[in-house]
């Protein structure tokens, strides 16, 4: 299948999953917009390598997701979307009663509301194009819960909410929406968290992996950026295009338990 003359926007793709999904997409034809929040020579670098390896026009753009003003101008900047990755995002680990505000606004803003600002942006150049597709990136957190999650929990809650919603929306026009929720993945939003789970339960790292994180997953495996970024492929490709609405778990069997 080709993506081939498609635009894709992948919103905080400068590491791990969005930067697999961003290098699949390429790899299956599209131009690709990396986007995050720094400016660095290396988030520019990612790109162009992007662009040598699949020939297609890989670009960076600096947004930060925490801003709906510079969400809805990352669309306008990419001048045509026809497929929109919702990826952005943080995570804090704390109590609800000791959360601190100022790290819920910011999951609430990063994880869910850019993708508002976004698709809000995004859906006229879809129909202007005659075809669009809006994948979100929300987590085995919008199905389940776990303690000290409440943001994120709450966030990716939503987001698989949206979706659905912006499904219904567009459901009569070649436009589909559709959520991904991964498990456990290797990136460093996850290697963030091992340090502290560490200490918290005096375990050593191998231990953490195995007890802790990789406890939930049946497979006992984490799932890679690669496999993000097929199940992306695949929900843009034709065989997907009644396919709206609805999660697609690539998470080794967690919330199948
Ligand atoms: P990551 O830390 O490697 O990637 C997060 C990306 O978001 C980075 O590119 C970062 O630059 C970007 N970002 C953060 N704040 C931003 C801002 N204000 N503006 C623009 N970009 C910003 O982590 P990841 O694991 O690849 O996470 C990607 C997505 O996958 C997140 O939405 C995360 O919740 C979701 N997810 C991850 C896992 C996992 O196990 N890794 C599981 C389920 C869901």
């Amino acid at each position: 299948m080709t993506l081939s003359g498609k635009t894709a926007v992948i919103t905080g793709s400068n590491s791990g999953i969005g930067l697999g999904i961003a290098w699949e997409l390429a790899r299956a034809g599209a131009d690709v917009v990396l986007n995050s929040f720094t400016d660095r020579d290396e988030d520019h670098a990612l790109a162009r390598d992007i662009a040598e390896e699949t020939g297609t026009q890989a670009r960076y753009i600096k947004a930060d997701m925490s801003q709906g003003a510079e969400c809805r101008d990352l669309i306008a900047q990419a001048g045509s979307c026809d497929i929109l990755v919702n990826n952005a995002g943080i995570q804090h680990v704390a109590p609800i009663d000791e959360f601190p505000v100022e790290k819920w606004d910011a999951i609430i803003a990063i994880n869910m509301s850019s993708a508002f600002h976004t698709t809000a942006a995004a859906l006229p150049m879809m129909r202007a194009a005659g075809w669009g597709r809006v994948v979100n990136i929300a987590s085995a957190h919008g199905l389940t819960a776990s303690p000290f999650k409440s943001a994120y929990i709450a966030a990716k809650h939503g987001v698989v909410g949206m979706t659905k919603t912006v499904a219904l929306e567009t459901a009569q026009e070649p436009i589909t929406a559709n959520a991904i929720c991964p498990g456990y993945v290797l990136t460093p939003l996850v290697e963030a968290q091992i340090p502290d789970t560490m200490k918290k339960y005096d375990m050593g790292r191998d231990e953490v992996v195995k007890k802790v994180m990789l406890e939930r997953q049946p497979s006992k495996e984490f799932a890679t950026v690669e496999q993000l970024g097929g199940t992306t492929v695949f929900l843009c490709s034709d065989a997907a295009a009644q396919i709206t609405g609805t999660t697609i778990s690539v998470d080794g069997g967690w919330t199948a338990l």
